[in-house]
């Protein structure tokens, strides 16, 4: 965590105010089993990987670390079996 609050300067010469420190979003999923059907939808659309088709056709979080809550599983699936809350990221996850 940068916790400076020195000023820099620009081409300019014109002072800089520091950046506002900004939070990596992490997401937690959730499955409704007995509600999905397995269409695979979620896991086409997740960018990073999170969700894996299990041994019995539905899908499972395989990668739940990987999560940035962007939701496009939750928005994609079309019998409303996964979902997805924010988690607060720590501060050793913030990033200058
Ligand atoms: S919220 Fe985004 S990153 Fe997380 S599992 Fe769904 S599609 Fe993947
Ligand atoms: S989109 Fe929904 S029904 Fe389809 S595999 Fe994913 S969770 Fe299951």
């Amino acid at each position: 965590m940068n916790e400076t609050n020195e000023t820099t300067t620009d081409q300019t010469g014109q002072e800089k105010e520091p950046q506002a420190q900004r939070r990596l979003p992490r997401g937690q999923v959730t499955i409704f089993p007995n509600w999905c059907k397995g269409c695979g939808l979620c896991l086409e659309f997740c960018p990073v990987g999170v969700l894996e088709q299990g041994s019995d056709g539905r899908v499972i979080i395989a990668h739940p670390e990987k999560c940035t809550a962007c939701r496009w599983c939750e928005l994609h699936c079309p019998d409303f079996a996964i979902f997805v809350t924010d988690i607060e990221p720590s501060p050793e996850e913030e990033i200058a």
